[in-house]
């Protein structure tokens, strides 16, 4: 393929560009602090390749200074045991601040991960409404009463911040995650330790700034800026937690539940998936070859939702695919700052070399490339970028319909009847999303309640709202994020039972 078939953005305006790096430092009971030992790791942006930022690299002291801090601030009460109302006042404010700041986060955010300026935007902005969400749910949090258990009895459950929650979040949706799990956490009256990516710390550091502007108390959000080891480690083991709350891939999600049950802290896990979207002869088939282009391209395909494996019905397949070919061809691929861009760059190179692996494999294992299946070059930019990738004749046993690849890189496989797309649809360790193509609601419903993943989509693909809960079964993760569920994980439930007046016969009797 020449990169005249493809829609290429190339290099736009490098004023864009800030002269220095930013900086990012721990943020610890109310404090910015550089490491002890002044180390620091900096981020080359995948698109530009130039430094754009330098974060200070913790180790264990500043990791347990962290935990420290945000254990007394949970101890204290300054946030655990104010009313629901002052929380929801601080969390408004929060989600303000986010809408005013949403270019100066949305630029380090593109510049740190290489997703296109307009998408960081939307990412940004969109965060601000799960804030707003998570305040109301401050204010409307309650327990249960039971008033049926005899007329010397009332029964109250209460509800109660689960307690120190360690929050640890990837680089694919750094803002966007970090605002899925930390409001919904100080919503229930927890404190945290946040620790981001250490590729793109940037906008979490933000986020601790427009924190404190809004007057959350010192302590009650703690930044932690380094690698899973040993900072990442040491927040899922550390006695003074209570909960960890993890977003990433399956192998540090299983690694994690392990290290925490040492001390036997809930973990809530948002791991990886292999999203299906199935697609029948019936269903309005321009929309879902677009849905399906979207599935695939969004964030590159660096997305847990990504729908990388699609289900085609064979008497349409060779057209559906020939579709998505055409359309994938007109999807903006380049620079990240240009706001025309639709896909910017992979992550690293080190990530780029792993989809490339897949699709290789594929290739021997003989699967047929329709489209892409290499590197792409951008006209005046030093970073890595990958074509967009169509590979049909996948048989479901190849890694490639298995394992998440998490780039740009869509199989086809394709069905005879109802029963082998759902059973295909399920032929998976993961169950986090799936999607259904079809004019028949029978046909739709029924792939809905027969499909284990957390999310059916019917007729659509990615719409999510924060009231709507999100999570996945089977190796895709547990516990549920945003929607009242996600409150729920935050907390834990006390039962008081109380006796109206002294009724209760003596247990031990005269003698
Ligand atoms: P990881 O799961 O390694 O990283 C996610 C977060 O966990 C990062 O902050 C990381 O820190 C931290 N971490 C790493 N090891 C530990 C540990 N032992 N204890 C606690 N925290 C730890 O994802 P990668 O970035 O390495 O990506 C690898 C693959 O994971 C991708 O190719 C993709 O398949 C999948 N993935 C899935 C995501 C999703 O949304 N479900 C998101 C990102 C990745 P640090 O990296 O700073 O060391």
């Amino acid at each position: 393929m020449t990169t005249h078939d493809l829609n290429l953005i190339s290099a736009f305006d490098p004023s864009g560009i800030p002269a220095d790096p930013f900086v990012a430092r721990h943020l610890i009971a109310g404090e910015w602090r550089d490491s002890a030992g002044g180390e620091t790791v900096e981020r080359v942006s995948p698109a530009h390749g130039v430094v754009v930022s330098r974060a200070a690299k913790g180790g264990e002291d500043e990791t347990n200074a962290a935990i420290a801090a945000a254990r007394a601030a949970f101890e204290s009460g300054v946030w655990s045991r104010i009313s629901g109302k002052e929380r929801a006042a601080v969390m408004l404010k929060v989600a303000d601040l986010i809408e005013a700041n949403v270019e100066r986060m949305a630029l380090i955010e593109t510049l740190e991960s290489g997703k296109p300026i307009t998408q960081s935007r939307g990412e940004v902005s969109g965060a601000a409404d799960l804030w707003r969400y998570a305040a109301s749910l401050a204010r409307t949090l309650h327990g249960d009463s039971h008033n049926t258990l005899g007329e010397d009895m009332l029964g109250v459950v209460l509800k109660e911040p689960i307690g120190v929650v360690s929050i640890i979040t990837p680089w694919n949706f750094p803002f966007w995650i970090l605002s899925q799990k930390l409001p919904f956490a100080l919503a229930a009256g927890c404190t945290c330790v946040v620790k981001p990516s250490e590729m793109t710390p940037s906008t979490t550091v933000m986020m601790g700034e427009l924190l404190i502007e809004a007057g959350l108390p010192a302590g009650v959000v703690n930044i932690v800026l380094g690698y899973g080891q040993p900072v990442g480690s040491l927040m899922t083991t550390h006695a003074d937690v209570d909960m960890v709350t993890f977003t990433g891939s399956t192998a540090v999600g299983k690694s994690i539940t392990a290290s925490a049950a040492a001390t036997l802290k809930k973990v809530a896990l948002e791991l990886g998936g292999k999203n299906p979207q199935v697609i029948f002869p019936d269903a309005d088939l321009e929309s879902a070859a677009d849905a399906v282009t979207f599935g695939i391209y969004f964030n590159v395909g660096q997305c847990c939702n990504s729908s990388s494996r699609i289900i085609v019905h064979e008497d349409i397949a060779d057209a559906f695919i020939a579709r998505v070919v055409e359309l994938s061809r007109d999807v903006a691929f380049g620079d990240p700052l240009d706001p025309a861009t639709q896909v910017g760059a992979i992550v690293t190179p080190e990530h780029q070399a792993k989809i490339d692996t897949y699709v290789r494999q594929a290739v021997a294992e003989g699967a047929n490339v329709c489209l892409g299946g290499g590197v792409l070059s951008v006209p005046g930019l030093d970073g890595q970028f990958y074509q967009p990738t169509v590979i049909a004749g996948v048989r479901p046993e190849m890694a490639i319909a298995r394992e998440e690849v998490f780039g740009p890189v869509l199989s086809v496989l394709t069905f005879k009847n109802a029963d082998d797309a759902i059973a295909l649809a399920n032929d998976a360790s993961y169950g986090l999303s799936a999607g259904i193509w079809s004019d028949n609601v029978h046909t739709c419903l029924d792939f809905a309640r027969r499909t284990r993943a957390g999310t059916i989509w019917t007729n659509t693909w990615m719409d999510g709202f924060p009231e709507m809960t999100f999570g996945g079964m089977k190796q895709s993760g547990q516990g549920r994020e945003i929607g009242p569920y996600g409150l729920e994980e935050f907390l834990e439930v006390k039962t008081v039972a109380m006796r109206i007046g002294r009724t209760r016969a003596p247990w031990v009797r005269k003698r």
